[in-house]
């Protein structure tokens, strides 16, 4: 893929104060980082802070991906993408901190990868951990360039919260494996041209057996994408079939009717991203207090009352984030379990969301200037995260079970072949 680079306006940011504390090292790094926004990115002043993400038009929507992917592009060009991962990969080679001071760094800047940010988050580990050298060397720098931006091809009508419960069939038939299925609510996968796909290689095992993880080009024959328009008129997922797809067994992370320990890296590394690696998520405040300032709301008690609640949230989140991202960005077991900072990104969603419409009102909804847009993306988009990545109720058993080592839910068709399992 061809790196863009954008030239910086007049008036770019100025440098920032280095951190208390910070090593000769970090201050190096910082000023490079720096030196690489001004000289490829906008400065965040340019864009306006009601800006979102949803996009109603197809073409503007694809439009958004493809310049997150190119931003993902120039930052490999120039070794800021994966910064964590192995040089000999693409990556740097670097800590934990060089994550965290370039994202900091990028607060100022218009840019972002946008959706390939969550696959790298999801899948980059993932491979890390699962797959062999070989497919190490092939995906990773592919993935960490975006010239493979993956979908996750995992939900189906049948399976979503009880996800081993996949049907989708994958048959051997000598080098390939024969895929033939449905998934569900796979987003981007209209634009991505790859996937990370869960099929059944053997019914007669209990449902987490007999799953296998395969990597899939979406150019193969036999995979038709088909966009689902939501109540927010963006289309922003999708349903995949798949019939009769050929897919080479040497796609297979980890072993063959083995995908769940991988699927599991994926979920785990997802939770973690959608809960705090995102800037999609997190920031909602400096809007809310600006929408109070807006319409003279912010000496209305009850309101202040709300604005100190988002603020200490998201206080809370970005210290947790932190904590986790940091264990993530090493590839190592984090601290805290990804579910709860998950959940409570979700319910600081929900009250944002309905804090925004409090302050403007039932009417400020209505309309298509653009903050009421910003109002109607927090409304109709504040549940999209508590269903995504599994939803709150799955969240608060993995937390259950995982975490608290409560009891688990009765379940019977554990031991059972997943071909005897009831289904409706
Ligand atoms: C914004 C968004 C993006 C998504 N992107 C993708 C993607 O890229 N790829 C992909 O494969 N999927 C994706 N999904 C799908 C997502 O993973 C599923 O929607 C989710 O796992 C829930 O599954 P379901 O929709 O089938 O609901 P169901 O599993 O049918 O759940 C219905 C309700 O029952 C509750 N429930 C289910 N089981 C239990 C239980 N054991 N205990 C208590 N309550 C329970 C649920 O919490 C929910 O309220 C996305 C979803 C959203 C909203």
């Amino acid at each position: 893929m061809t790196a863009t680079t954008t030239p910086a306006p007049a008036g770019s940011p100025e440098p920032t104060e280095l951190g208390p504390g910070e090593s000769p090292e970090q201050a190096e790094f910082r000023a490079e980082a720096r030196a690489f926004l001004t000289a490829h990115a906008r400065p965040r002043q340019a864009a306006s802070p009601w800006a979102v993400t949803m996009h109603r038009d197809r073409d503007a929507a694809r439009a958004a991906f493809d310049r997150g992917r190119a931003w993902q592009g120039t930052m490999f060009a120039h070794r800021f993408a994966g910064l964590t991962y192995p040089v000999e990969l693409g990556g740097r080679g670097g800590r934990a901190w060089h994550e965290r001071i370039f994202q900091e760094e990028s607060e100022d800047f218009d840019v972002g990868s946008g959706f390939i940010s969550s696959t790298i988050a999801m899948l980059g580990p993932t491979l890390m951990q699962h797959a062999t050298d070989a497919q190490r060397a092939h995906y990773v720098p592919r993935l960490l360039s975006g010239e493979y931006a993956f979908c996750q091809l995992f939900s189906e009508p049948g399976a979503g919260s009880d996800l081993a419960g996949l049907a989708c069939r994958a048959v051997r038939d000598g080098d390939e494996f024969v895929v033939t299925g449905q998934k569900v609510w796979n987003s981007a996968a209209q634009f991505c041209n790859w996937g990370m796909l869960l099929v059944r290689t053997d019914p007669d095992q209990p449902k987490h057996r007999g799953i296998t993880f395969l990597l899939v080009d979406m150019a193969t024959p036999g995979i038709e994408t088909r966009p689902l328009v939501q109540a927010t008129g963006a289309a922003e997922f999708n349903e995949v079939f798949l019939h009769e797809v050929r897919v080479p067994a040497a796609n297979v992370v980890g072993e063959i009717d083995g995908g769940w320990g991988p699927a599991r890296t994926v979920l785990s590394n997802e939770s973690a991203f959608i809960g705090g690696g995102s800037k999609a998520v997190g920031g909602r405040f400096p809007r809310l207090l600006d929408l109070a300032e807006l319409h003279g709301r912010r000496a209305d008690p009850a309101i202040r009352q709300r604005l100190a609640d988002a603020y200490i949230r998201e206080r809370v989140i970005a210290a947790m984030a932190e904590r986790i991202m940091t264990a993530v960005r090493q590839r190592q077991a984090p601290p805290v379990d990804p579910s709860a900072l998950k959940l409570f990104t979700t319910e600081s969603r929900v009250r944002s969301g309905d804090l925004a419409v409090a302050i403007r009102g039932a009417a400020g909804t209505a309309g298509d200037d653009e903050i009421a847009v910003w109002t109607q993306a927090e409304l109709l988009g504040r549940y999209s995260v508590s269903i995504g990545g599994g939803t709150t109720e799955v969240q608060k058993n993995n937390l259950a079970e995982r975490a608290l080592g409560l009891p688990r839910e009765p379940r019977t068709d554990h031991q059972l072949p997943w071909k005897d399992v009831p289904r409706s």
